[in-house]
């Protein structure tokens, strides 16, 4: 599988390039991203010949399948990390949970949020491609809450390679931090930015493109890469469990082989979604793919009226803060996918000096045949985190969110897979509220009474947090980001 870039070629940047890297330089020419130059067609034989697979074996096969410059035994140590899940012979369960409706929970991992479904297998590749051309590689990391953690994991004391991570502090719950805060190992760099997660990614841009910063690291021989959903690496990784949640219903009855779905997916940097219609384009049969937000709906406008529109806009904090994003990154895969590069370099750039885009009638037609989009409020989200208690299920308020969509987009009487993207633990104090109307300021509180209330235990890998020393105390300005993480170098 070879990768093109979504805004052209510079003449600088390779015409073509395979997916190593890709992973290793995931930004291309005119700050545009990379994408496969063609997906195969999976199709109906693929499916049945994996419908009693198991979800390594379907991962192995679908990734041999797309042909990445991957050994094999690196793929099969990077696949074995599904054996930490909690449930090493399924890492993904799907349960039904109303009439029509079935939740994939993607947080069976290490850290407990859907991002180990790729940072996991991601931080092995990474590595070996790092130690097999004897490299060495900074990876940076903005995460609004759940990136962080999951990139701290899977690349602890792993060669060739160090992290530097930057959250927005106050903007993530008190487990999401004390998971990246208390992660001490001698290659990982924790910081904490003053500004929500926008200032943190765009800050992480402006490194990846600045040039001092670049020099610094040539001296030191170190070279960059990124660990967020912009990263292919992590985007592939994330076909799989669309293609497995949709055999699990085939396999519980639910469906017949071939009959549509819906997925319905909670989307901040659209990385979810974007492996859902990379599923969907290699002959998954999808319905519609819809997109769930909260109230940082930028999504849902742009499917809706076709605009995107930034101006006077900002981030506003919600309970469901992985989704506070206003700059989708990956909605720049699904413009080129359909209008090809150069539009998508005209749309990025708009974006980029006007903050505003508008696609035309016909093209917003095109994107509403694949997409739908609704936004849920904080409120409402508690709405149905109650309800679904009440009915016997437990959940975040990311997923939560999806329920919305559903009631409002998932228009056929058609089967829908919602994405549970974070156990309860990681959200605890709206889910608290949401149960009881208790207000607590402190994750511990509300996990103890919602542990009470489900008469479910907090996982020790939650609650050990709480005891472990801090060995990630900085919080410093967004001006100062740079010379922090020279510094670490
Ligand atoms: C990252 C994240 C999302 C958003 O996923 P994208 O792939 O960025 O759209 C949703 N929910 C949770 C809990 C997350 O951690």
């Amino acid at each position: 599988m070879k990768f093109i870039e979504t805004r052209g070629n510079d003449g600088i940047h390779s015409q073509e390039i395979t997916f190593s890297e890709a992973i290793l330089s995931p930004i291309a020419s005119f700050g545009g991203l990379y994408v496969p130059k063609a997906l195969p067609e999976l199709g109906e034989a693929f499916l049945t010949k994996h419908l009693n697979s198991s979800y390594k074996v379907l991962a192995k096969d679908m990734l041999m399948t797309l042909g990445i410059d991957i050994e094999e035994s690196v793929i099969d140590e990077a696949l074995a990390l599904y054996d930490k899940f909690d449930d090493p012979t399924n890492p993904v369960p799907v349960v039904k949970v109303r009439d029509d409706l079935y939740v994939s929970e993607l947080y069976h991992g290490p850290t407990r949020a859907f991002k180990d479904m790729a940072l996991q297998p991601f931080g092995i590749v990474l590595s070996s491609i790092a130690q097999k051309r004897g490299e060495e590689y900074l990876i940076l990391a903005a995460t609004s809450g759940d990136t962080g953690p999951a990139a701290l994991e899977t690349f602890k004391n792993r060669p060739n390679v160090r992290v530097a991570c930057l959250y927005p502090d106050g903007g993530t719950s008190d487990v999401q931090r004390l998971q990246m805060v208390t992660e001490d190992a001698a290659n990982l760099k924790v910081i904490g930015i003053k500004g929500d997660f926008d200032d943190a990614q765009s800050a992480l841009k402006r490194l990846l493109s600045s040039p001092t910063f670049n020099d610094a690291l040539k001296a030191k021989k170190i070279s960059l890469s990124a660990a967020n959903s912009v990263n292919f690496g992590r985007i592939i990784f994330q076909i799989v469990y669309h293609i497995h949640s949709y055999l699990e219903l085939v396999r519980q009855n639910v469906i017949q082989m071939g009959e549509k779905v819906y997925l319905d997916v909670p989307s901040g940097n659209f990385g979810n979604a974007l492996g859902g219609f990379y599923a969907m384009k290699m002959g998954l049969p999808v319905e519609k793919i819809i997109i769930a937000s909260n109230e940082n709906n930028v999504l849902t406008r742009l499917i809706n009226t076709g605009r995107y529109d930034l101006r006077g806009e900002s981030v506003v904090a919600t309970t469901s803060p992985a989704m506070d994003i206003l700059i989708s990154s990956n909605v720049e895969r699904i413009l080129y996918d359909f209008f090809g590069a150069e539009r998508t370099k005209e749309l990025m750039s708009a974006l980029e000096s006007n903050r505003f885009y508008a696609l035309s009638d016909d093209e917003t037609m095109k994107l509403q045949k694949v997409f739908a989009a609704d936004y849920c409020n904080g409120a409402e989200g508690k709405g149905y985190i109650k309800e679904a208690f009440d009915h016997g299920y437990l959940m975040d308020p990311h997923t939560a969110t999806c329920f919305k969509a559903f009631d409002c987009c998932a228009t056929q009487k058609i089967k829908t897979i919602v994405y549970s993207t974070a156990e309860w633990t990681k959200f605890s104090p709206t889910i608290a509220n949401a149960l009881s109307g208790e207000v607590d300021s402190r994750d511990l509180d509300a996990l103890e009474s919602i542990s009470k209330t489900a008469k479910m235990p907090i996982p020790n890998m939650i609650k050990e947090l709480f005891s472990k020393p801090i060995a990630q105390p900085v919080v410093i300005e967004k001006e100062d980001i740079e010379k922090e993480i020279l510094s670490f170098l």
